[in-house]
């Protein structure tokens, strides 16, 4: 969907935003004479004084234009940046109908979800939609800016000033747009489609896989640092980072598992194997040690020892068909599920399992959700460990495993995990209205 309006302001006095405000729902309206965008002058005013007086902030104003069958927005966002300059810019597009159902819709409730999830964020990723990414890092999601010339950070850390770094905004002021690199190539380049990307903990790297090939990026310099085969997935098993950041899983194709190793200068490639398909590949907080469960019908775990390129232990699963969902913590916690069926377990570093709790998700103290037949699509871990959400469609449920109790049982009237977005893995991900 193209913009019908954009406009970026610096330092605008009040008068200023007004009047481009006023603009953008001109241009909403078109050449038509019955006026769909309007606003009270004296709303137009508060808005001008908000935007000059207050830090940060956006409005959105959504009408729908039935001759058209569609909805047009016309959305203002101001943000400060640590330079102290007021970054403006205001915005006007239309939306088809699709997107919109009358009250009580499932497409109503679709918007009303996708409305708060947008709302949520932080108020420069509606400055910046295009250069400013969520990288999951299995608690909050940190937000992260990426300007043309490869530096990627907070948009903070960055001097981030309209859609590229500070040091590139000096150079623009200098020398005109033409002083700096502003292709959004920084993931991609010709003949490498990326299906995946992961920031490394420490924000050195960037590393995109795509079938056939990966690649890392240098964050500070946005230099191309390696590429490398990355041959395809067998199942939905995500790429991910280890949590120290030296190591990064790619994938199980091939009859082998595929790695790299952060270390030293060069991203060196480690392949162990030959091994079979997995159905999880999850980082433990052991250095170095990726705990996987294969897809063969006995379901044995191994831990991965990328370090010295050894397989260690085979676990046998708490049942037969049970599958590894969630890893946490430095002694680390496991969750399996087989169906409804729930076990949590500690794992040593013999690879024994030592069982610690087991419930039936559906079969809770409030029992509203009913029984899960199909066992839950998500599992994760609370950031401290004590909780536990499971989700499965439009099921959710919040359990204190150490009483076996569940805390919280909902039904929501559409997918949750596809509505948020949330992913079978706890790796990165990018948001759905980035991609
Ligand atoms: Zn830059």
């Amino acid at each position: 969907m193209r913009d019908l309006f954009g406009i970026r302001l610096t330092d605008p006095t009040e008068d200023e935003v007004a009047s481009v405000f006023r603009a953008a729902l001109a241009a909403l309206n078109g050449k038509r004479k019955a006026s769909i965008f309007s606003l009270p002058v004296a709303d137009v005013e508060v808005l001008g004084k908000r935007t000059v007086s207050e830090r940060e902030g956006h409005y959105e104003l959504t009408r729908p234009d039935s001759s058209r069958g569609e909805y047009g927005r016309v959305l203002l966002v101001w943000w400060t940046n640590p330079g102290g300059r007021k970054l403006v810019r205001v915005r006007g597009w239309r939306e088809g109908q699709h997107r919109h159902g009358g009250p009580g819709t499932p497409e109503d409730m679709y918007r009303f979800a996708d409305q708060r999830a947008l709302d949520s964020r932080p108020v420069v990723w509606h400055l910046d939609p295009e250069r400013i990414i969520a990288a999951e890092t299995g608690t909050d999601p940190e937000w992260v800016a990426v300007c043309g010339c490869g530096a990627a950070g907070s948009p903070e850390s960055l001097g981030w000033n309209h859609g590229m770094c500070g040091p590139c905004a000096d150079q623009v002021a200098e020398f005109g747009l033409d002083a700096v690199p502003r292709e959004p190539g920084l993931l991609t380049e010709a003949g490498f489609d990326p299906w995946d990307v992961m920031f490394t903990p420490n924000g050195r790297y960037i590393i995109s896989s795509g079938y056939g090939k990966c690649r890392v990026w240098d964050c500070a310099s946005g230099e191309l640092r390696a590429t490398g085969d990355c041959p395809r997935p067998t199942n939905d098993v995500r790429p991910s980072v280890s949590p120290d950041g030296r190591f990064v899983f790619l994938c199980d194709g091939n009859q082998r598992l595929t790695f790299l190793s952060l270390e030293g200068d060069k991203p060196r490639r480690v392949e162990i194997g030959p091994f079979g398909p997995l159905l999880t590949a999850m980082w433990t907080n052991w250095p170095g040690k990726l705990l996987v469960q294969r897809q063969d019908p006995a379901r044995h775990l191994s831990l991965v020892d990328v370090e010295d390129e050894s397989v260690k232990h085979m676990i046998r699963p708490p049942d037969t068909s049970a599958r590894l969902f969630a890893v946490h913590g430095d002694d680390p916690r496991l969750v399996f599920t087989d169906r409804h069926r729930a076990t949590v377990a500690r794992l040593d570093r013999d690879g024994k399992l030592d069982v610690r709790a087991r419930f039936h998700i559906g079969d809770g103290a409030l029992n509203r959700t009913g029984n899960w037949n199909s066992g839950p699509e998500l599992v994760r871990f609370t950031p401290n460990g004590e909780r536990l959400l499971f989700i499965r469609g439009t099921e959710m449920e919040l359990w204190n495993p150490a009483r076996s109790k569940a805390l919280l049982q909902v039904t929501f009237p559409a997918s949750i995990q596809t509505r948020l977005s949330l992913r079978i893995t706890n790796t990165c991900s990018f948001s759905p209205w980035m991609v």
